[in-house]
């Protein structure tokens, strides 16, 4: 042996080993991946909103064997029961062998997105022209939003306790809607401004109808009156019901396969419903774990997870202490033997802004499920730094279970920055590390993920809930 080999020999010993990615996995692999995402784009074009996520996931978990929990209630291995918090957030569990006893196995991902929200006061006229004002939600990039087909979706509370769900534009037959923008002929001021102040949040003015009432009344405000009879009509809610509503607008398009080789999916929402559909469908798929399994798809992460479905909420709390009392368990000694991946996505590397990510630390498409130690911005602030030994069980697990996997931070060392929920599981005394699916484009109306990485983030939550 010469001395070339020996070296070759000793840095595949010791280094970290070459990215091994799509090329590695069996086309029959990619196939599963293909038929696994064909769910998921149901799944997607049927969770615009939180409400809408959990009506779907709900829909799927009925259909296969769960129940709503009772905490009266006695329950054995392999009993599968949901509970549901406002209709915004949905908890999914599997009863181990060894039910509580020694903590649970947590997979938490998010199911709201970013969108343009309604103001409580929306509707006005201007010009002959009806409009809703709106204050958008979470992170975006105000130009991304204009000039596009946009859909209605939500909930209106009457004055008499009834509920009407909208959902209106996602379909070719119904009207869509629109944010405008100043054509190029007279933007030579607006193409001057900064990118964040060239659309401002007060210009996020949504087109809503043109059209007069049909009468010889000279009265003002003819094109309100009209929308207000065509919604009154149709939902039977009057301009006051507004004030009792949460309605939204997010991307009428569906999603799509992207590129020649049908290898990505462009679509609304992928933060964070690419991460909850696996780990819905890993429950789902769960028969009898060791430990008892929760799946939670929860609300308002993408503004702090503040409010009572958010994950600062105590609502989850409560579901394991009420599962842990069945047990004859304390509910703080359980969590504070649970385990948790929190599925949230990271930003996958963009060769087009390569500036904005350090190579060797990022993530990248195509390389299976990402696993970020930390998130948070600057120095390490606002996150959960997952420790040494819960990275060690994690690793231990993924490579046990053949999964693809690559590790990565969101983006270059004081680039911005983000956080996830993991922060939050955290501070109740449970492991927890944040585990994705890496996206293109995030927070655009139109993101970008790889088939095989959903696939990768199924079998990592099958594995944690079944094999850990
Ligand atoms: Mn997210
Ligand atoms: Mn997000």
């Amino acid at each position: 042996m010469d001395e070339k080999t020996k070296t070759k020999q000793l840095k595949e010993q010791l280094f970290m080993p070459a990215k091994k990615g799509i090329a590695t996995i069996s086309a029959e692999e990619i196939k599963k991946a293909d038929e696994f995402c064909e769910g998921y784009k149901t799944f997607l074009d049927n969770s615009a909103v939180e409400r809408e996520a959990v009506r779907y996931s709900l829909f799927l978990a009925k259909e296969n064997g769960f129940e709503e929990f009772d905490p009266d209630k006695k329950y054995n291995p392999g009993d599968r029961v949901y509970c549901i918090n406002r209709e915004k957030a949905i908890a999914l569990a599997v009863i181990g062998k060894n039910g509580t006893k020694n903590g649970t196995r947590l997979s938490i991902a998010h199911i709201d997105s970013p969108r343009v929200d309604l103001k409580p006061n929306p509707l006005y006229e201007d010009n002959s022209l009806a409009l809703f004002k709106t204050h958008y939600y979470g992170g975006i990039k105000k130009y991304q939003w204009t000039v596009m087909p946009l859909a209605l979706h939500g909930t209106v509370v009457k004055l008499d306790g009834t509920k009407v769900d909208i959902s209106l534009g996602a379909d070719e037959e119904e009207p869509c809607f629109c944010i405008t923008d100043l054509l190029p002929h007279l933007a030579q001021e607006q193409v001057q401004e900064k990118m964040a102040k060239a659309i401002k949040g007060e210009n996020l003015n949504v087109l809503v109808g043109s059209r007069p009432l049909d009468t010889d009344d000279e009265e003002s405000e003819l094109v309100k009156l009209n929308v207000m009879k065509i919604l009154n009509d149709k939902y039977g809610i009057t301009e006051n019901d507004f004030l009792s509503a949460e309605l939204c607008f997010v991307p009428a398009q569906k999603c799509r396969d992207v590129g020649f080789d049908r290898g990505l999916i462009g679509g609304y929402g992928h933060d964070d419903k690419v991460c909850a559909y696996p780990a819905l469908i890993a429950a789902i798929d769960s028969d009898v774990p060791d430990c008892t399994c929760i799946t939670y798809l929860t609300d308002k992460e993408e503004v702090g997870s503040d409010g009572n479905t958010g994950m600062q909420s105590d609502f989850l709390r409560y579901f394991i202490y009420d599962l842990a009392k069945l047990d004859g368990e304390e509910g703080y000694r359980v969590l504070s033997k649970s385990k948790c991946l929190s599925a949230d996505v990271n930003a996958a590397f963009d060769p087009t802004y390569a500036s904005a990510y350090e190579a060797k630390n990022s993530s990248y498409i195509n390389n299976g499920v990402i696993i970020s130690k930390y998130t948070g911005h600057g120095g390490k602030y606002d996150t959960s730094d997952a420790s040494a030994e819960y990275m060690g069980e994690i690793r231990s697990m993924l490579e046990n279970n053949g999964i693809m996997w690559q590790v990565g931070e969101l983006g270059k060392v004081d680039g911005g920055g983000g956080g996830t929920i993991a922060k939050y599981v955290a501070n109740m005394n449970v492991d927890v590390v944040d585990l994705g699916v890496p996206v293109l484009s995030m927070h655009a109306p139109f993101e970008l993920i790889s088939k095989v990485d959903v696939y990768e983030a199924y079998r990592a939550f099958y594995a944690f809930f079944n094999k850990l």
